[in-house]
């Protein structure tokens, strides 16, 4: 069966399959995979279809997985993963066009599994994951796109491939962040521009020993580090480098909305970011060894879509479940648990033989008690914070002109605190507007 699915992505021929599977899901992110894996271990027969030719190979993030998520299903995975450095500095910068003010946390117990989070790079560690679902049995084909769902009596009861039809119990669409799958089914909208950034990203080659040097890392360790202001040009957005074990992953993420407001495109904002003063020393003398570029909702809680129907259920960034918090993206432990969580109710469904929206709806009541929709509730005032443009264009001219006098000591006479920091707080928009960042920050993170 497997030789023929692939046969379809080859050749493109028709070759009706005469199979029913349990369940069919649709993408091999950590979302469709960790599915595929929890299905499969509950020994129920699982077709994974995945456009790319593997697992992996059209994914992309920032690069930093919170490790919660997979702990409960392989616990101890980092020790065999290809993660390349568990996080333990955590610095965020504000960019002026010649500064950088900079705060580093740097934490032991970033060490336990449990907290621990990790570079990673998607290409080989979605690979992994997926390999791991195909140890316990579930069926995957690569290089084959699903087109359509099929819809019977308002049921979905499969996917179609070309000419090809493949039917299931139940469909996990697992397609990432724009579904048109789900869009087909009504379950998600098209999404608009003010609700998506997009994401360009550059993977960096650099010798071991010249990152650990650079980062003051040790061996495994590794730095996150995220940086508002300057790389953005006053859109809502910014930079974010993680630090992998021979190379750097550099993103800019930049509100779709603002792409036609500055002069430049975002290709050259980024190559403007790379030259910063503050950026430029990180990655001297690196090579570029990938590059690629993808959409990233920024809604939060308020974009989640309709998560089940009958014979389907959304997870992942199919399910729009990201947020973008200033301080750090998350999207990959949400797909982990969200397809857990998906695959749980798919196994509790096939005991009660009913895959209808009724019993579906578990799905959305056990994400409603996980952390992946409390957190998101929680989080759900980030994208109004994120409008607050002072925190990308005057906050880091402000921080600039404070730490700038601060620190210069050139002979000219001394100037107390309040002398030099209230004038540059008044240019950029004084104690009210600071205060209403500050409860607004409260609000969202
Ligand atoms: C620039 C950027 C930085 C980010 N940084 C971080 C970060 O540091 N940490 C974090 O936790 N999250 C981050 N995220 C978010 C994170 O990448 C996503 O939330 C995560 O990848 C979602 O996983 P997924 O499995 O749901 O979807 P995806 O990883 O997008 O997987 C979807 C899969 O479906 C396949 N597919 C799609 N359509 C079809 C089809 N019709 N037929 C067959 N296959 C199909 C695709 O090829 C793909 O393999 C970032 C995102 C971006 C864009």
């Amino acid at each position: 069966m497997q030789d023929e699915l692939q046969d379809i992505g080859k050749k493109g021929e028709v070759i009706v399959s005469d199979d029913r599977f349990d369940a069919i899901i649709v993408g091999a992110g950590l979302a469709g995979s960790t599915a595929a894996l929890t299905l499969a271990k509950a020994g129920m027969e699982v077709l994974v279809i995945e456009r790319g030719n593997w697992a992996g190979a059209k994914n992309v993030s920032g690069g930093r997985l919170y490790g919660h998520a997979l702990e409960k299903i392989l616990p101890g995975f980092a020790e065999e993963a290809p993660i390349e450095r568990k996080i333990t500095k955590e610095r965020i910068s504000l960019l002026s066009e010649t500064a950088g003010t900079t705060i580093e946390y740097a934490d032991e117990s970033f060490r336990k599994p449990e907290t621990a989070s990790y570079s990673v790079l998607r290409s080989k560690f979605d690979k992994w994951l997926a390999e791991k679902a195909e140890a316990e049995g579930a069926m995957f084909v690569t290089g084959i796109h699903a087109d359509e769902m099929i819809v019977k009596d308002g049921k979905v009861c499969g996917v179609k491939c070309g000419e090809e039809e493949m039917e299931a119990d139940v469909v996990i669409l697992a397609d990432g962040v724009n579904s048109p799958l789900a869009q087909s089914l009504g379950m998600k909208k098209e999404l608009a521009q003010a609700e998506t950034a997009v994401g360009v990203k550059e993977v960096i080659g650099l010798e071991e020993k010249v990152i650990r040097d650079r980062f003051g890392l040790t061996e495994n360790e590794g730095c996150a580090w995220m940086m508002a202001g300057y790389p953005s040009d006053g859109g809502i957005g910014g930079m974010c480098l993680y630090t992998n074990k021979e190379s750097l992953s550099l993103a800019l993420v930049l509100t779709t909305s603002y792409i036609g407001q500055s002069e430049l495109s975002v290709p050259q904002l980024f190559e403007r970011a790379k030259a910063h003063p503050v950026v430029a020393p990180l990655i001297e003398g690196g090579k570029l060894l990938e590059y690629s570029a993808h959409l990233v909702t920024e809604g939060g809680y308020n974009m989640i879509p309709t998560l089940y129907k009958d014979g389907v259920l959304l997870a992942g960034d199919a399910a729009n479940m990201v947020i973008n918090i200033a301080y750090t993206v998350r999207g990959m432990d949400f797909a982990i648990e969200s397809g857990r969580l998906a695959a749980e109710t798919v196994i509790k469904a096939k005991e009660k033989g009913d895959f209808s929206a009724s019993t579906l709806s578990a799905y959305k009541q056990m994400l409603d008690n996980s952390f992946v929709l409390r957190d998101m509730q929680f989080h759900a005032k980030a994208p109004k914070l994120m409008e607050h443009k002072e925190i990308f264009t005057k906050y880091p001219q402000m921080a600039q002109e404070i730490f700038s006098e601060m620190y210069t000591i050139d002979g000219n006479p001394r100037r107390h605190l309040l002398k030099f920091a209230k004038p540059a707080l008044k240019k950029a928009g004084g104690i009210f507007k600071l205060a209403r960042i500050g409860l607004d920050a409260n609000k969202a993170i």
